[in-house]
């Protein structure tokens, strides 16, 4: 039987570090320095989607968006104390916001000449929804704010257009998505011994993105029992949850297939009436699980 998908495979975003790159001399040199305190326009972020390297970041309110770094090689973070800021100043709906640039649809299987087209080439765009990371994200952050009446606005720019979503505070599948991934974690890393964890230090695993490590390890002869060690600890764990769990994770995994899919669209050869039909069914599975997504077009 196949395995639901509950885990996510591979991680769509920036792969930290592997894009080994300059800071290259372009107009969101200017923007970072001399503009800092000034709101980004939606011509500048489409500017940032073609030439960064990885995902900018954002937090303003509907009114203006303000940088808070990314764009390199490596995923600039937003601090709580940059949302904090807002709240102080009044701000009941702060927006949390970044960008999906081009760079890193190669995680939807682009090649880099596909990546160049779709710099050159509008019809070549694809949208990328949210990951589930994202949400993960957005769901630390509402729980950070719990207590201080405001709702976080969660924002993606993407080559195409712009993605909204909210979270519904106390959502049961999220919370059952939470104790899902801790308690994975958890059986996962006491199926390891030291020698393992050794090992895995001298490969460097613990570098790679969670996601990716039983791939990592099962490639490699050397580390291949370790990868088949965690993989068999993760399917027995998958196996003794109930159907019901089971079901409700399921449209996580699903989530995050609608999202590859979307992505992939240009890869895949599909019309705008298939990806459209692709992004109903991501609103709807997102709104099962209590996230409510909106797709504006530029
Ligand atoms: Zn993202």
């Amino acid at each position: 039987m196949e395995r639901p998908p509950l885990i996510i495979l591979e991680k769509r975003e920036s792969s930290l570090g592997t894009y080994i790159g300059h800071i290259k001399e372009t107009p969101i040199e200017r923007i970072d320095k001399e503009k800092e305190k000034r709101p980004v326009t939606l011509e500048q972020i489409k500017i940032m989607i073609a030439q960064d390297e990885s995902e900018r970041m954002f937090v303003g309110s509907n009114s203006g968006l303000f940088e808070m770094g990314g764009g390199e090689k490596e995923s600039g973070f937003i601090k709580f104390e940059d949302i904090q800021h807002f709240i102080d100043e009044n701000e009941k709906s702060p927006v949390v916001a970044h960008t999906h640039p081009i760079a890193v649809f190669d995680n939807a299987g682009y090649t880099p000449e596909e990546l160049n087209k779709m710099r050159t080439e509008r019809n070549f765009l694809a949208p990328m929804p949210p990951s589930i990371t994202d949400i993960m994200g957005s769901v630390s952050t509402v729980e950070h704010f719990k207590d201080q009446d405001v709702e976080i606005r969660n924002k993606v720019y993407d080559p195409t257009g712009m993605w909204e979503y909210t979270l519904q505070q106390d959502n049961s599948a999220i919370e059952l998505f939470k104790k899902f991934q801790h308690d994975l974690s958890e059986r996962t890393e006491a199926s390891l011994t030291d020698t393992d964890k050794q090992i895995m230090e001298e490969h460097g695993i613990n570098k790679a993105h969670p996601a990716k490590r039983v791939s990592i390890l099962k490639a490699n002869p050397s580390t291949r029992v370790i990868g088949e060690k965690l993989e068999q600890t993760a399917n027995q764990f998958i196996d003794e949850l109930t159907e019901d769990t089971k079901e409700a994770l399921s449209k996580f995994g699903k989530l995050e297939y609608f999202c590859l899919d979307i992505a992939g669209a240009k890869r895949a050869g599909h019309d705008q009436e298939q990806t459209k039909k692709l992004i109903r069914n991501y609103i709807e599975t997102a709104a099962s699980i209590g996230i409510q997504v909106s797709y504006t077009p530029y």
